[in-house]
């Protein structure tokens, strides 16, 4: 299990806890090296001191529940019936492509995804939000993290 596998797999919990917290919708980009991860979401304002350790607490509390992580390669089709546009973020899948690789923590994350994944949450380790930096221009807010 290399680091970058748990790093990237905290992306999913991140965002099922950025979901719960402040009502987002959108992922806008991930970028991950290392034990250190940073997820970009659409978001309008910068996030108050205490939603950031909410979040924060969400992930290890759904990291130490040690929740499955589903992978399941699914028709493009049927993965939209089942989730609908639930799977996807900002950047595109192109239509040429009719089958995906879908994510699913029940009951906290669902998306298209084709990276390698922990097969539970608990064996990302604990997670530390590091900075928020929120782009009023652009409309995205960045949640940066280090994983230990
Ligand atoms: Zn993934």
């Amino acid at each position: 299990m290399t680091i970058e596998i748990r790093t990237h797999t905290a992306l999913h919990v991140l965002k099922g806890a950025a979901v719960k917290v402040l009502g987002v919708r959108w992922t806008a980009g991930v970028h991950v090296k290392g034990s250190h991860g940073r997820l970009t979401l659409q978001f309008d304002r910068k996030p108050t001191p205490e939603e950031v350790v909410q979040i924060e607490e969400l992930v290890n509390s759904k990291i130490l529940d040690d929740a499955p992580v589903e992978v399941t390669d699914m028709e493009r089709r049927a993965a939209e019936e089942l989730y609908g546009d639930a799977i996807y973020d900002l950047f595109p899948i192109p239509s040429s492509i009719t089958r995906l690789s879908i994510l699913h923590i029940p009951d906290w994350n669902v998306n298209a995804c084709n990276k390698q994944h922990t097969p539970t949450t608990a064996e990302i380790g604990r997670l530390t939000i590091t900075k928020t930096r929120h782009r009023a221009t652009k409309g995205l807010l960045e949640i940066s993290y280090d994983i230990q």
